[in-house]
Protein backbone atom coordinates (compact mmCIF):
# COMPACT_ATOMS: atom_id res chain seq x y z
CA UNK A 1 0.00 0.00 0.00
CA UNK A 2 2.82 2.53 1.16
CA UNK A 3 4.83 1.50 -2.17
CA UNK A 4 1.60 2.49 -4.49
CA UNK A 5 0.87 5.62 -2.53
CA UNK A 6 4.54 6.66 -2.97
CA UNK A 7 4.59 5.60 -7.09
CA UNK A 8 1.01 8.02 -7.41
CA UNK A 9 3.12 10.92 -5.20
CA UNK A 10 6.39 10.74 -7.39
CA UNK A 11 4.27 10.24 -11.00
CA UNK A 12 2.67 13.28 -10.16
CA UNK A 13 5.51 15.19 -8.68
CA UNK A 14 6.95 14.08 -12.59
CA UNK A 15 3.93 15.32 -14.55
CA UNK A 16 4.28 18.70 -12.63
CA UNK A 17 8.00 18.60 -13.27
CA UNK A 18 7.26 17.99 -17.39
CA UNK A 19 4.90 20.43 -17.63
CA UNK A 20 7.51 23.02 -16.37
CA UNK A 21 9.16 22.94 -19.96
CA UNK A 22 5.90 23.96 -21.48
CA UNK A 23 5.24 26.39 -19.16
CA UNK A 24 8.47 28.18 -19.67
CA UNK A 25 7.77 28.22 -23.08
CA UNK A 26 4.63 29.76 -22.73
CA UNK A 27 6.02 32.30 -20.15
CA UNK A 28 8.64 33.38 -23.43
CA UNK A 29 6.14 33.02 -26.44
CA UNK A 30 4.71 36.81 -27.52
CA UNK A 31 0.97 37.05 -26.06
CA UNK A 32 -0.83 38.66 -23.73
CA UNK A 33 -0.91 35.92 -20.54
CA UNK A 34 2.66 35.50 -19.88
CA UNK A 35 2.65 37.09 -16.67
CA UNK A 36 -0.13 35.23 -15.44
CA UNK A 37 2.23 31.98 -16.60
CA UNK A 38 5.39 33.08 -14.67
CA UNK A 39 3.27 32.82 -11.20
CA UNK A 40 1.94 29.65 -12.47
CA UNK A 41 5.38 28.05 -12.74
CA UNK A 42 6.50 29.33 -9.46
CA UNK A 43 2.95 27.88 -8.45
CA UNK A 44 3.91 24.33 -9.92
CA UNK A 45 7.44 24.89 -8.47
CA UNK A 46 5.76 24.70 -5.31
CA UNK A 47 3.89 21.83 -5.72
CA UNK A 48 7.08 19.95 -6.38
CA UNK A 49 8.14 20.95 -3.32
CA UNK A 50 4.81 20.01 -1.49
CA UNK A 51 4.54 16.30 -3.29
CA UNK A 52 8.04 15.78 -2.52
CA UNK A 53 7.63 16.49 1.29
CA UNK A 54 4.59 14.24 1.29
CA UNK A 55 6.70 11.64 -0.13
CA UNK A 56 8.87 11.61 2.67
CA UNK A 57 6.11 11.43 4.99
CA UNK A 58 4.74 8.95 3.61
CA UNK A 59 8.20 7.39 3.86
CA UNK A 60 8.21 7.85 7.69
CA UNK A 61 4.68 6.77 8.59
CA UNK A 62 5.06 3.31 9.50
CA UNK A 63 1.28 2.18 9.05
CA UNK A 64 -0.70 3.97 6.46
CA UNK A 65 -3.93 5.06 6.81
CA UNK A 66 -6.84 5.16 4.04
CA UNK A 67 -6.83 8.80 3.82
CA UNK A 68 -3.02 9.10 2.66
CA UNK A 69 -3.68 6.38 -0.06
CA UNK A 70 -6.59 8.67 -1.12
CA UNK A 71 -4.58 12.04 -1.08
CA UNK A 72 -1.62 10.61 -2.92
CA UNK A 73 -4.46 9.54 -5.74
CA UNK A 74 -5.81 13.59 -5.44
CA UNK A 75 -2.33 14.36 -5.77
CA UNK A 76 -1.48 12.20 -9.12
CA UNK A 77 -4.77 13.32 -10.13
CA UNK A 78 -3.61 16.83 -9.60
CA UNK A 79 -0.58 15.96 -11.61
CA UNK A 80 -2.22 14.67 -14.53
CA UNK A 81 -4.66 17.56 -14.72
CA UNK A 82 -1.99 20.57 -14.85
CA UNK A 83 -0.13 18.79 -17.25
CA UNK A 84 -2.96 18.04 -19.32
CA UNK A 85 -3.92 21.92 -19.22
CA UNK A 86 -0.62 22.85 -19.91
CA UNK A 87 -0.08 21.06 -23.13
CA UNK A 88 -3.56 21.94 -24.55
CA UNK A 89 -3.04 25.41 -23.74
CA UNK A 90 0.19 25.47 -25.19
CA UNK A 91 -1.12 23.71 -28.24
CA UNK A 92 -4.28 26.85 -28.63
CA UNK A 93 -1.83 29.49 -28.11
CA UNK A 94 0.55 27.75 -30.59
CA UNK A 95 -2.29 27.62 -33.00
CA UNK A 96 -3.26 31.36 -32.73
CA UNK A 97 -0.08 32.33 -33.22
CA UNK A 98 0.45 30.58 -36.49
CA UNK A 99 -2.68 32.00 -37.13
CA UNK A 100 -1.63 35.41 -36.51
CA UNK A 101 1.57 34.89 -38.40
CA UNK A 102 -0.41 33.80 -41.46
CA UNK A 103 -2.82 36.51 -41.34
CA UNK A 104 -0.05 38.70 -41.27
CA UNK A 105 1.67 37.46 -44.48
CA UNK A 106 -1.71 37.17 -46.10
CA UNK A 107 -2.22 41.33 -45.08
CA UNK A 108 1.65 41.82 -46.66
CA UNK A 109 1.52 39.66 -49.62
CA UNK A 110 -1.16 39.35 -53.07
CA UNK A 111 -3.33 36.27 -52.51
CA UNK A 112 -2.82 35.80 -56.71
CA UNK A 113 0.96 35.93 -57.19
CA UNK A 114 1.93 35.67 -53.47
CA UNK A 115 4.14 39.06 -54.15
CA UNK A 116 4.58 41.52 -51.23
CA UNK A 117 1.84 43.88 -51.94
CA UNK A 118 1.39 47.55 -52.07
CA UNK A 119 1.53 48.10 -48.38
CA UNK A 120 4.71 45.88 -48.23
CA UNK A 121 6.66 47.76 -50.67
CA UNK A 122 5.80 50.87 -49.73
CA UNK A 123 7.60 49.51 -46.08
CA UNK A 124 10.27 48.50 -47.40
CA UNK A 125 11.06 51.93 -49.28
CA UNK A 126 10.35 53.97 -46.18
CA UNK A 127 13.14 51.90 -44.40
CA UNK A 128 15.61 52.23 -47.11
CA UNK A 129 14.80 55.94 -47.24
CA UNK A 130 16.25 56.29 -43.54
CA UNK A 131 18.84 53.92 -43.91
CA UNK A 132 19.86 55.92 -47.60
CA UNK A 133 19.78 59.63 -45.68
CA UNK A 134 22.52 58.24 -42.96
CA UNK A 135 24.72 56.13 -45.46
CA UNK A 136 24.23 58.66 -48.58
CA UNK A 137 23.58 55.22 -50.38
CA UNK A 138 21.43 55.56 -53.83
CA UNK A 139 18.13 53.20 -54.69
CA UNK A 140 15.84 52.67 -57.62
CA UNK A 141 12.08 52.11 -58.04
CA UNK A 142 10.50 50.56 -61.17
CA UNK A 143 6.70 50.98 -61.94
CA UNK A 144 5.78 48.46 -64.53
CA UNK A 145 2.16 48.08 -66.72
CA UNK A 146 1.33 45.50 -68.94
CA UNK A 147 0.28 46.65 -72.37
CA UNK A 148 -2.68 45.03 -74.19
CA UNK A 149 -3.47 43.34 -70.35
CA UNK A 150 -6.87 44.87 -70.21
CA UNK A 151 -7.81 43.58 -74.10
CA UNK A 152 -6.62 40.00 -73.05
CA UNK A 153 -7.89 39.96 -69.92
CA UNK A 154 -11.62 41.05 -71.41
CA UNK A 155 -11.25 38.89 -74.32
CA UNK A 156 -10.35 35.64 -72.42
CA UNK A 157 -12.33 36.26 -68.91
CA UNK A 158 -10.93 36.46 -65.75
CA UNK A 159 -10.01 33.14 -64.88
CA UNK A 160 -6.97 33.33 -67.99
CA UNK A 161 -6.37 37.00 -66.95
CA UNK A 162 -5.20 35.81 -63.57
CA UNK A 163 -3.10 32.65 -64.75
CA UNK A 164 -1.05 35.60 -67.47
CA UNK A 165 -0.33 37.55 -63.96
CA UNK A 166 0.74 34.52 -62.61
CA UNK A 167 2.78 33.82 -65.11
CA UNK A 168 4.22 37.56 -65.86
CA UNK A 169 5.31 37.31 -61.85
CA UNK A 170 7.03 34.25 -62.41
CA UNK A 171 9.48 35.71 -65.33
CA UNK A 172 10.03 39.02 -63.49
CA UNK A 173 11.15 37.19 -60.18
CA UNK A 174 13.60 35.57 -62.84
CA UNK A 175 14.97 38.99 -63.52
CA UNK A 176 15.55 40.08 -60.15
CA UNK A 177 18.49 40.20 -57.88
CA UNK A 178 17.59 38.23 -54.06
CA UNK A 179 17.94 41.52 -52.41
CA UNK A 180 14.95 43.17 -54.73
CA UNK A 181 11.94 43.33 -53.30
CA UNK A 182 9.39 42.87 -56.51
CA UNK A 183 5.72 43.67 -55.61
CA UNK A 184 2.33 43.40 -57.33
CA UNK A 185 0.81 47.15 -57.40
CA UNK A 186 -2.37 46.15 -58.17
CA UNK A 187 -4.08 45.10 -61.51
CA UNK A 188 -1.90 44.44 -64.18
CA UNK A 189 0.85 46.78 -62.58
CA UNK A 190 3.97 45.32 -60.85
CA UNK A 191 6.62 47.60 -58.78
CA UNK A 192 10.59 46.84 -58.36
CA UNK A 193 12.78 48.57 -55.22
CA UNK A 194 16.35 48.10 -56.39
CA UNK A 195 19.02 48.82 -53.81
CA UNK A 196 22.19 50.39 -54.23
CA UNK A 197 21.46 50.54 -57.97
CA UNK A 198 22.37 53.77 -60.30
CA UNK A 199 20.55 54.47 -63.40
CA UNK A 200 22.80 52.81 -65.86
CA UNK A 201 22.61 49.65 -63.96
CA UNK A 202 18.39 50.06 -63.80
CA UNK A 203 18.34 50.74 -67.36
CA UNK A 204 20.10 47.58 -67.85
CA UNK A 205 17.40 45.43 -65.61
CA UNK A 206 14.49 47.19 -67.68
CA UNK A 207 15.97 45.88 -70.39
CA UNK A 208 16.45 42.34 -68.97
CA UNK A 209 12.63 42.86 -68.20
CA UNK A 210 11.69 43.51 -71.61
CA UNK A 211 13.47 40.98 -72.77
CA UNK A 212 12.20 38.33 -70.62
CA UNK A 213 8.48 39.60 -71.08
CA UNK A 214 8.79 39.89 -74.79
CA UNK A 215 8.15 36.20 -75.77
CA UNK A 216 4.83 35.32 -76.31
CA UNK A 217 3.11 32.99 -73.05
CA UNK A 218 0.75 30.47 -73.45
CA UNK A 219 -2.65 30.85 -72.61
CA UNK A 220 -5.38 28.59 -73.65
CA UNK A 221 -3.60 27.21 -76.39
CA UNK A 222 -3.16 31.04 -77.66
CA UNK A 223 0.24 33.02 -77.90
CA UNK A 224 -0.06 36.14 -76.20
CA UNK A 225 2.23 38.63 -76.13
CA UNK A 226 2.00 41.39 -73.53
CA UNK A 227 4.62 44.31 -73.40
CA UNK A 228 6.06 46.50 -70.91
CA UNK A 229 6.10 50.20 -70.31
CA UNK A 230 8.55 50.63 -67.08
CA UNK A 231 8.23 54.09 -65.09
CA UNK A 232 12.09 54.62 -63.28
CA UNK A 233 12.82 57.13 -60.60
CA UNK A 234 16.40 57.01 -58.60
CA UNK A 235 16.53 58.08 -55.09
CA UNK A 236 17.32 61.06 -53.81
CA UNK A 237 17.00 62.47 -57.41
CA UNK A 238 13.74 62.21 -57.91
CA UNK A 239 12.31 62.62 -54.71
CA UNK A 240 13.17 62.24 -51.14
CA UNK A 241 10.45 60.29 -49.64
CA UNK A 242 8.24 57.16 -50.37
CA UNK A 243 4.92 59.19 -51.71
CA UNK A 244 7.03 61.31 -53.84
CA UNK A 245 9.18 58.73 -55.52
CA UNK A 246 6.28 56.46 -56.22
CA UNK A 247 4.41 59.32 -57.65
CA UNK A 248 7.20 60.53 -60.02
CA UNK A 249 7.52 56.88 -61.09
CA UNK A 250 3.65 56.80 -62.12
CA UNK A 251 4.07 59.70 -63.87
CA UNK A 252 7.26 58.54 -65.80
CA UNK A 253 5.40 55.03 -66.43
CA UNK A 254 2.93 56.84 -68.09
CA UNK A 255 5.20 58.55 -70.04
CA UNK A 256 6.56 55.71 -71.13
CA UNK A 257 3.03 54.28 -72.06
CA UNK A 258 2.43 57.71 -74.09
CA UNK A 259 5.27 57.29 -76.31
CA UNK A 260 5.50 53.74 -77.09
CA UNK A 261 8.77 52.77 -74.97
CA UNK A 262 9.59 50.12 -72.99
CA UNK A 263 11.07 51.90 -69.99
CA UNK A 264 11.25 56.14 -69.21
CA UNK A 265 13.26 57.64 -66.71
CA UNK A 266 11.08 60.10 -64.66
CA UNK A 267 12.05 63.55 -66.41
CA UNK A 268 10.91 66.99 -64.04
CA UNK A 269 10.91 68.93 -67.20
CA UNK A 270 8.16 67.36 -68.58
CA UNK A 271 6.09 67.01 -64.87
CA UNK A 272 4.30 69.75 -65.27
CA UNK A 273 2.58 69.09 -68.59
CA UNK A 274 2.52 65.33 -67.44
CA UNK A 275 0.90 66.28 -63.73
CA UNK A 276 -1.60 68.47 -65.72
CA UNK A 277 -2.89 65.72 -67.62
CA UNK A 278 -3.13 63.49 -64.78
CA UNK A 279 -4.98 65.53 -63.30
CA UNK A 280 -7.44 66.15 -65.87
CA UNK A 281 -7.31 62.32 -66.34
CA UNK A 282 -8.85 61.99 -62.99
CA UNK A 283 -11.29 64.69 -63.28
CA UNK A 284 -12.32 63.35 -66.89
CA UNK A 285 -13.05 59.74 -64.60
CA UNK A 286 -15.25 61.70 -62.06
CA UNK A 287 -16.51 63.71 -64.64
CA UNK A 288 -18.07 60.46 -66.29
CA UNK A 289 -19.92 59.25 -62.82
CA UNK A 290 -20.91 62.43 -61.56
CA UNK A 291 -22.73 63.62 -64.94
CA UNK A 292 -20.37 66.41 -65.96
CA UNK A 293 -20.13 65.09 -69.67
CA UNK A 294 -23.12 66.40 -71.32
CA UNK A 295 -24.11 65.97 -75.09
CA UNK A 296 -24.75 67.88 -78.17
CA UNK A 297 -26.47 67.01 -81.35
CA UNK A 298 -25.89 68.16 -84.75
CA UNK A 299 -28.73 67.23 -87.36
CA UNK A 300 -28.19 65.96 -90.60
CA UNK A 301 -30.67 66.49 -93.71
CA UNK A 302 -31.57 64.68 -97.04
CA UNK A 303 -30.34 65.98 -99.91
CA UNK A 304 -33.09 65.46 -101.89
CA UNK A 305 -35.58 67.47 -100.10
CA UNK A 306 -33.58 69.16 -97.41
CA UNK A 307 -35.71 66.85 -94.28
CA UNK A 308 -33.81 65.90 -91.09
CA UNK A 309 -32.62 62.63 -91.53
CA UNK A 310 -30.26 62.50 -88.84
CA UNK A 311 -28.83 62.86 -85.27
CA UNK A 312 -25.38 62.68 -84.53
CA UNK A 313 -24.57 62.78 -81.03
CA UNK A 314 -21.05 64.88 -79.96
CA UNK A 315 -20.24 64.92 -76.49
CA UNK A 316 -18.53 67.86 -74.50
CA UNK A 317 -17.17 68.14 -70.99
CA UNK A 318 -18.59 70.40 -68.40
CA UNK A 319 -15.62 71.95 -66.67
CA UNK A 320 -16.16 73.52 -63.51
CA UNK A 321 -13.35 76.40 -63.83
CA UNK A 322 -12.56 75.62 -67.66
CA UNK A 323 -16.00 75.77 -68.81
CA UNK A 324 -17.35 73.40 -71.93
CA UNK A 325 -14.50 71.83 -72.95
CA UNK A 326 -14.64 69.80 -76.76
CA UNK A 327 -13.97 66.74 -77.58
CA UNK A 328 -10.57 66.88 -79.42
CA UNK A 329 -9.02 68.02 -76.30
CA UNK A 330 -9.96 64.68 -74.30
CA UNK A 331 -10.89 61.72 -76.07
CA UNK A 332 -7.40 60.53 -76.63
CA UNK A 333 -7.13 61.01 -72.62
CA UNK A 334 -10.27 59.06 -72.43
CA UNK A 335 -8.19 56.20 -74.70
CA UNK A 336 -5.35 56.44 -72.56
CA UNK A 337 -6.78 56.07 -69.19
CA UNK A 338 -9.07 52.83 -70.60
CA UNK A 339 -12.26 54.90 -70.61
CA UNK A 340 -13.67 54.66 -74.09
CA UNK A 341 -16.26 51.80 -72.29
CA UNK A 342 -17.72 54.21 -69.57
CA UNK A 343 -17.73 57.09 -71.81
CA UNK A 344 -19.60 55.06 -74.36
CA UNK A 345 -22.34 53.11 -72.16
CA UNK A 346 -22.65 57.23 -71.01
CA UNK A 347 -23.45 58.84 -74.71
CA UNK A 348 -25.09 56.03 -75.70
CA UNK A 349 -27.86 55.81 -72.84
CA UNK A 350 -27.55 59.72 -73.06
CA UNK A 351 -28.09 60.16 -76.50
CA UNK A 352 -31.08 57.27 -76.38
CA UNK A 353 -32.91 59.45 -73.35
CA UNK A 354 -32.79 62.17 -75.59
CA UNK A 355 -33.78 60.41 -78.50
CA UNK A 356 -37.10 58.73 -76.70
CA UNK A 357 -38.40 61.66 -75.83
CA UNK A 358 -37.93 63.47 -79.56
CA UNK A 359 -40.01 60.67 -81.24
CA UNK A 360 -42.51 61.23 -78.95
CA UNK A 361 -42.69 65.04 -80.96
CA UNK A 362 -42.58 63.64 -84.42
CA UNK A 363 -38.62 63.47 -85.07
CA UNK A 364 -38.68 60.35 -86.38
CA UNK A 365 -35.12 60.13 -87.57
CA UNK A 366 -32.26 57.67 -86.81
CA UNK A 367 -29.57 59.10 -83.93
CA UNK A 368 -25.87 58.81 -84.29
CA UNK A 369 -23.35 58.37 -81.70
CA UNK A 370 -19.40 57.56 -82.23
CA UNK A 371 -17.95 54.69 -80.82
CA UNK A 372 -14.01 53.64 -79.67
CA UNK A 373 -12.41 50.58 -81.81
CA UNK A 374 -12.49 49.37 -77.96
CA UNK A 375 -15.79 48.73 -77.92
CA UNK A 376 -15.17 46.47 -80.80
CA UNK A 377 -13.14 44.60 -78.78
CA UNK A 378 -15.21 44.05 -76.40
CA UNK A 379 -17.74 40.53 -76.63
CA UNK A 380 -20.03 42.47 -74.08
CA UNK A 381 -20.89 45.43 -76.08
CA UNK A 382 -23.65 43.85 -78.49
CA UNK A 383 -25.46 43.03 -75.05
CA UNK A 384 -24.82 46.38 -73.81
CA UNK A 385 -26.19 48.24 -76.66
CA UNK A 386 -29.19 46.17 -76.88
CA UNK A 387 -30.09 46.40 -73.34
CA UNK A 388 -29.94 49.85 -73.63
CA UNK A 389 -32.27 50.22 -76.97
CA UNK A 390 -34.63 47.77 -74.65
CA UNK A 391 -34.63 50.41 -71.74
CA UNK A 392 -35.59 53.00 -73.70
CA UNK A 393 -38.00 51.21 -76.16
CA UNK A 394 -35.78 52.07 -79.18
CA UNK A 395 -35.70 49.38 -82.30
CA UNK A 396 -31.94 48.55 -83.65
CA UNK A 397 -32.13 50.36 -86.97
CA UNK A 398 -32.80 53.44 -85.41
CA UNK A 399 -29.67 53.83 -84.07
CA UNK A 400 -26.12 54.21 -85.56
CA UNK A 401 -22.81 53.83 -84.38
CA UNK A 402 -20.03 55.79 -85.80
CA UNK A 403 -16.34 54.51 -86.00
CA UNK A 404 -14.04 55.62 -87.51
CA UNK A 405 -12.31 54.16 -90.77
CA UNK A 406 -8.55 54.57 -89.66
CA UNK A 407 -9.17 52.55 -86.28
CA UNK A 408 -10.61 49.81 -88.10
CA UNK A 409 -7.85 49.16 -90.18
CA UNK A 410 -5.86 49.28 -87.73
CA UNK A 411 -6.80 44.94 -87.20
CA UNK A 412 -9.53 44.41 -89.03
CA UNK A 413 -9.58 40.93 -87.92
CA UNK A 414 -9.85 41.74 -84.79
CA UNK A 415 -12.98 43.74 -84.46
CA UNK A 416 -14.93 40.97 -86.95
CA UNK A 417 -17.11 38.85 -84.34
CA UNK A 418 -18.14 41.94 -82.38
CA UNK A 419 -19.03 43.97 -85.51
CA UNK A 420 -21.26 40.72 -86.75
CA UNK A 421 -23.14 40.47 -83.87
CA UNK A 422 -23.93 44.49 -83.98
CA UNK A 423 -24.98 43.37 -87.58
CA UNK A 424 -27.58 40.42 -86.07
CA UNK A 425 -28.67 42.56 -83.83
CA UNK A 426 -30.29 44.91 -86.44
CA UNK A 427 -27.92 48.30 -85.56
CA UNK A 428 -26.52 50.36 -88.24
CA UNK A 429 -22.57 50.60 -88.06
CA UNK A 430 -21.21 53.69 -90.48
CA UNK A 431 -17.74 54.61 -91.18
CA UNK A 432 -16.62 57.73 -90.10
CA UNK A 433 -13.76 60.11 -91.66
CA UNK A 434 -13.16 57.86 -94.52
CA UNK A 435 -10.81 58.73 -96.85
CA UNK A 436 -7.95 58.76 -93.75
CA UNK A 437 -7.78 55.39 -93.18
CA UNK A 438 -6.67 53.51 -96.37
CA UNK A 439 -9.28 51.02 -96.22
CA UNK A 440 -9.21 48.71 -99.50
CA UNK A 441 -12.35 48.33 -101.71
CA UNK A 442 -12.76 44.42 -100.64
CA UNK A 443 -12.23 45.21 -97.31
CA UNK A 444 -15.37 47.69 -97.15
CA UNK A 445 -17.65 45.64 -99.57
CA UNK A 446 -17.54 43.28 -96.63
CA UNK A 447 -17.74 45.50 -93.45
CA UNK A 448 -21.49 46.28 -92.77
CA UNK A 449 -21.86 49.73 -92.69
CA UNK A 450 -24.82 51.25 -94.40
CA UNK A 451 -23.47 54.78 -94.98
CA UNK A 452 -20.33 56.40 -95.19
CA UNK A 453 -19.08 59.47 -94.23
CA UNK A 454 -16.57 61.35 -96.08
CA UNK A 455 -14.50 63.31 -94.04
CA UNK A 456 -14.64 66.74 -93.52
CA UNK A 457 -10.86 67.59 -94.63
CA UNK A 458 -12.28 67.07 -98.22
CA UNK A 459 -15.64 68.17 -98.16
CA UNK A 460 -15.14 72.02 -96.56
CA UNK A 461 -12.72 73.42 -99.60
CA UNK A 462 -13.65 70.74 -102.19
CA UNK A 463 -15.06 74.34 -104.10
CA UNK A 464 -11.24 75.38 -103.59
CA UNK A 465 -9.22 72.28 -104.18
CA UNK A 466 -10.07 70.21 -107.10
CA UNK A 467 -8.12 67.04 -105.99
CA UNK A 468 -10.50 67.24 -103.30
CA UNK A 469 -13.77 67.54 -105.13
CA UNK A 470 -12.27 64.73 -107.02
CA UNK A 471 -11.64 62.46 -104.07
CA UNK A 472 -15.04 63.11 -102.93
CA UNK A 473 -16.65 62.37 -106.33
CA UNK A 474 -15.05 59.04 -106.87
CA UNK A 475 -15.91 58.07 -103.27
CA UNK A 476 -19.42 58.58 -103.94
CA UNK A 477 -18.99 56.83 -107.01
CA UNK A 478 -17.37 53.95 -105.32
CA UNK A 479 -20.10 53.52 -102.35
CA UNK A 480 -23.06 54.11 -104.43
CA UNK A 481 -21.53 51.04 -106.63
CA UNK A 482 -20.61 48.55 -103.43
CA UNK A 483 -24.41 49.47 -102.20
CA UNK A 484 -23.67 52.28 -99.09
CA UNK A 485 -24.99 55.42 -98.32
CA UNK A 486 -23.11 58.47 -98.06
CA UNK A 487 -23.05 61.31 -95.88
CA UNK A 488 -20.64 64.46 -96.27
CA UNK A 489 -19.64 66.10 -93.36
CA UNK A 490 -18.44 69.43 -93.17
CA UNK A 491 -20.41 71.56 -95.24
CA UNK A 492 -19.87 74.78 -94.25
CA UNK A 493 -21.71 76.79 -97.02
CA UNK A 494 -24.93 76.83 -99.42
CA UNK A 495 -22.28 75.81 -102.52
CA UNK A 496 -20.72 73.50 -101.09
CA UNK A 497 -24.43 71.72 -100.72
CA UNK A 498 -25.49 72.23 -104.21
CA UNK A 499 -21.90 70.63 -105.77
CA UNK A 500 -22.78 67.51 -103.26
CA UNK A 501 -25.91 67.48 -104.20
CA UNK A 502 -24.91 67.40 -108.35
CA UNK A 503 -22.45 64.58 -107.18
CA UNK A 504 -24.90 62.62 -106.28
CA UNK A 505 -24.28 62.41 -102.17
CA UNK A 506 -27.39 61.44 -100.18
CA UNK A 507 -27.25 63.18 -96.91
CA UNK A 508 -25.23 66.65 -95.61
CA UNK A 509 -23.99 67.49 -92.29
CA UNK A 510 -22.07 70.68 -91.34
CA UNK A 511 -21.75 74.49 -89.60
CA UNK A 512 -24.32 75.39 -93.04
CA UNK A 513 -26.87 73.13 -91.85
CA UNK A 514 -25.85 73.53 -88.32
CA UNK A 515 -23.40 73.61 -85.56
CA UNK A 516 -24.05 70.53 -82.65
CA UNK A 517 -26.67 71.87 -80.67
CA UNK A 518 -27.93 71.81 -76.92
CA UNK A 519 -31.05 69.10 -76.86
CA UNK A 520 -33.30 71.76 -76.25
CA UNK A 521 -32.16 73.97 -79.00
CA UNK A 522 -31.90 71.27 -81.37
CA UNK A 523 -35.50 71.12 -81.07
CA UNK A 524 -36.27 74.47 -81.76
CA UNK A 525 -33.91 74.06 -84.86
CA UNK A 526 -36.37 70.97 -86.05
CA UNK A 527 -39.47 73.44 -85.32
CA UNK A 528 -38.13 76.18 -87.00
CA UNK A 529 -36.68 74.09 -89.92
CA UNK A 530 -40.65 72.42 -90.63
CA UNK A 531 -41.55 75.62 -90.75
CA UNK A 532 -39.13 76.93 -93.20
CA UNK A 533 -40.63 73.77 -95.32
CA UNK A 534 -44.29 74.47 -95.21
CA UNK A 535 -43.93 77.92 -96.07
CA UNK A 536 -41.72 77.02 -98.88
CA UNK A 537 -43.82 74.34 -100.42
P1 LIG B 1 -16.59 63.42 -85.71
O1 LIG B 1 -17.27 62.17 -85.27
O2 LIG B 1 -16.02 63.43 -87.06
O3 LIG B 1 -17.62 64.59 -85.47
C1 LIG B 1 -17.75 65.66 -86.32
C2 LIG B 1 -16.96 66.83 -85.82
O4 LIG B 1 -16.92 67.82 -86.82
C3 LIG B 1 -17.61 67.49 -84.61
O5 LIG B 1 -16.59 68.00 -83.82
C4 LIG B 1 -18.38 68.63 -85.25
O6 LIG B 1 -18.61 69.71 -84.38
C5 LIG B 1 -17.43 69.02 -86.34
N1 LIG B 1 -18.13 69.68 -87.42
C6 LIG B 1 -19.41 69.50 -87.80
N2 LIG B 1 -19.69 70.27 -88.87
C7 LIG B 1 -18.57 70.94 -89.19
C8 LIG B 1 -18.22 71.89 -90.20
O7 LIG B 1 -19.01 72.27 -91.01
N3 LIG B 1 -16.96 72.35 -90.21
C9 LIG B 1 -16.03 71.94 -89.29
N4 LIG B 1 -14.82 72.44 -89.36
N5 LIG B 1 -16.32 71.05 -88.32
C10 LIG B 1 -17.58 70.55 -88.29
P2 LIG B 1 -16.54 67.75 -82.31
O8 LIG B 1 -17.90 67.75 -81.71
O9 LIG B 1 -15.52 68.68 -81.75
O10 LIG B 1 -16.02 66.26 -82.22
C11 LIG B 1 -14.75 65.95 -82.64
C12 LIG B 1 -14.52 64.48 -82.63
O11 LIG B 1 -14.55 63.95 -81.30
C13 LIG B 1 -15.63 63.71 -83.34
O12 LIG B 1 -15.39 63.77 -84.72
C14 LIG B 1 -15.43 62.33 -82.78
O13 LIG B 1 -14.38 61.67 -83.43
C15 LIG B 1 -15.02 62.63 -81.37
N6 LIG B 1 -16.21 62.51 -80.53
C16 LIG B 1 -17.18 63.40 -80.27
N7 LIG B 1 -18.09 62.86 -79.45
C17 LIG B 1 -17.70 61.59 -79.19
C18 LIG B 1 -18.23 60.53 -78.41
O14 LIG B 1 -19.29 60.62 -77.80
N8 LIG B 1 -17.52 59.35 -78.37
C19 LIG B 1 -16.36 59.21 -79.07
N9 LIG B 1 -15.72 58.03 -78.99
N10 LIG B 1 -15.83 60.18 -79.82
C20 LIG B 1 -16.50 61.36 -79.88
CA1 LIG C 1 -18.81 61.00 -86.08
CA1 LIG D 1 -16.12 62.51 -88.86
Amino acid sequence: MKFLSLIFVYLGAILLFASLFPTRRLCRQDHPGTFVWRILGILILLFIGGYGLYGSLILKTGELQSIHVIVSLIMFGGGVFVAAVVRQTQSAINHILRMAEQEKYRALHDDLTDLPNRTLLQDRIDQLVLLSERSEHTFTIFLIDLDNFKEINDALGHFYGDYLLQQVSERLSKAVRKCDTLARWGGDKFALLLPDTSVEEAEAVSMKITEIITPPFQVEGNNLAVGVNIGIVTYPEHGQDTGTLLQHADIAMYEAKRNQVNYCLFNPEKNRTTWDRLILMGELRKAIESGHLILHFQPQISVLDGRLSGIEALVRWQHEKKGLIQPDEFISLIEQSGLSKPLTNFVLDKALEHYSLWRESAMKTGISINISVKNLHDFDFPGQVKATLDKWGIEPDRLTLEITESSIMADPGRVALVVESLKKLGVRLAIDDFGTGYSSLQYLRQFPAREIKIDKSFVTDMLSNEDNAVIVKSTIDMAHNIGRQVVAEGVEDHETGVLLKRLGCDYLQGFHISHPLPPDDLFLWYEKQKDKQKNGA
